[in-house]
């Protein structure tokens, strides 16, 4: 083999492995949205069957010397192959300390996982999902002392969604979060509340879904390769390598609000995904690097932007468009501050800003425990309630609106929560970097997004996975993340929204 002949494999391979991922995410995808309750068992059939040869192909011995004769050359690397060969090299040489039959078992368990909780969600029933949770914890727990017996294995999770990052660190950043919050929370509940009635109401799927692509537009999101569908769980995807991108939400027909900023949230992962650089498609550089950078951007739409009194200003108008019965009376300010009340509540995706790390806390507590063998599954329900009353003062009434509430565990999703704690204070740094160049206000005042989506882009977004996350991240700052922007932010924002200087 010379280089040459190297290079040209390089690429095929890569090719031949976005086939494999847009298919089995297409499936996914399918599974999640509008695919039909009983075909769980095809999914899981045909999902075997991809992961199995995708599985031989990335750890076969042809591909493994084709990756390491590249590594013995990387000084004639461009940058570019070189993060590859790094990336396929670390992926690969971890995938094959995981047997095939586990992996591939794995794959076909986490259909089932999704399928069962989707029931056991609307049924109200964490008997009939813990058994698959518990098969879930383990066999991640199994892989993570498998493919790192040195480590933690909950360290290894945390690690798989922000590079680098452990208990030890999380521990510091929440303490750090805590630390502001609670006393924030504390000054705000003995405040008069503001009044949320103007979101309250009925409000159909139709109009919502209308106003769904009013924002997406306003966003700046491509509508020709960004698909919206429904499911249980908002979430986005990209579908195979490059600018297919599909997002999710759920419509509340008794609250706008609720699908508005999940649409928004997803519509941030969206312009990631979308955004990198062209020559990156169908290579391992397409997309986002790390799941807290990711969230960083879909938090920073969600509530920097979106949760912004200017934001509401100019978007108050289609609101009225969409539900003009139910907005009668009402004004934007109305709006923003129903939006922005705070409120110890049950569910983490319509949490308003100051309490929602709390909510991350929780999940973060609980899965560490579990990791640790500190704490069984099976006692999980009673262990989130007593967390909920501690941290949130809230009183859980049913599974549904507590430990089933979120897909991430049926989907494997162990050690990702955290990344939506750090991603909004990445969010709070980067916009106040941000508005050293740009005039974001301005931009919001006037429905502008693209000088803003323009600074993402050339700070984040196109250089998808060339960079690793913390350099990324430091490299847009010229700086080392600081999560004191991300409380000095809220203090400010809440403390003249509830007048607590006063
Ligand atoms: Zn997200």
């Amino acid at each position: 083999m010379n280089l040459q002949e190297a290079r040209t494999a390089l690429v095929a391979w890569q090719n031949k492995m976005s086939a494999y991922y847009h298919a089995m995410s297409a499936i996914y995808y399918d599974g999640d949205t509008v695919a039909p309750k009983g075909t769980a068992e095809n999914r899981a059939h045909t999902l075997g069957i991809l992961s199995e040869e995708s599985y031989k192909i990335s750890t076969s011995a042809e591909t493994l010397e084709m990756l390491e004769f590249l590594d013995a050359h990387v000084e004639e690397l461009d940058e570019k192959e070189k993060r590859i060969v790094y990336l396929a090299l670390k992926d690969i040489k971890e995938m094959k300390k995981i047997p095939m039959e586990e992996y591939v078992e794995y794959q076909q368990l986490l259909v089932k996982a999704s399928d069962v909780w989707h029931t056991a969600k609307e049924t109200n029933d964490f008997a009939l999902f813990c058994p698959v949770l518990e098969k879930v914890f383990a066999t991640e727990k199994h892989f993570a002392e498998l493919c790192a017996p040195d480590k933690d294995p909950y360290d290894y999770c945390l690690g798989k969604y922000e590079d680098g990052l452990n208990k030890e660190k999380c521990d510091e950043f929440f303490g750090a979060l805590k630390a502001k919050i609670v006393p924030l929370i504390k000054k705000i509940g003995e405040k008069e509340q503001l009044s949320d009635k103007c979101i309250w109401g009925y409000f159909s799927e139709a109009a919502q879904e209308k106003f769904s692509y009013d924002l997406m537009r306003l966003m700046g999101i491509d509508l020709d390769h960004c698909g919206l569908g429904t499911t249980e769980h908002p979430f986005t995807t990209s579908l195979g390598s490059h600018h297919d991108v599909r997002i999710t939400t759920n419509y509340n027909t008794e609250n706008f609000a609720s699908s508005m900023y999940s649409v928004i949230h997803e519509g941030g992962h969206a312009l990631y995904d979308l955004n990198s650089a062209d020559e990156y498609a169908y290579t391992l550089l397409d997309g986002g690097v790390s799941m807290g950078i990711h969230e960083s951007q879909s938090r920073f739409y969600e509530n920097l932007l979106g949760r912004d009194r200017a934001f509401v200003e100019t978007v108050f108008p289609k609101i009225c468009e969409a539900f003009p019965e139910q907005m009668k009376g009402y004004t934007a300010e109305d709006v923003y501050r129903a939006i922005n009340l705070v409120q110890p509540s049950l569910i983490r995706t319509e949490a308003d800003e100051v309490t929602y790390c709390l909510h991350v806390m929780v999940r973060y507590e609980l899965e560490k425990r579990i990791m640790s063998g500190e704490l069984a599954v099976r006692d999980l329900p009673a262990e989130w309630n007593k967390l909920y009353g501690e941290y949130l003062g809230v009183e859980v009434p049913d599974d549904k609106r507590g430990v089933l509430q979120d897909s991430h565990w049926s989907g494997g999703g162990i050690g990702y929560f955290p990344s939506y704690a750090l991603g909004s204070a990445y969010g709070a740094h980067l916009l106040a970097k941000m508005k050293e160049s740009v005039d974001v206000e301005k931009c919001l005042r006037e429905g502008d997004f693209a000088p803003i989506n323009a600074w993402n882009r050339e700070h984040i977004w196109k250089y998808g996975c060339l960079k690793k996350s913390n350099d990324l991240l430091r490299d847009a700052l010229g700086e080392e993340f600081d999560p004191s922007y991300y409380t000095n932010y809220l203090e400010k924002k809440y403390g003249e929204l509830y007048g607590l200087d006063d």
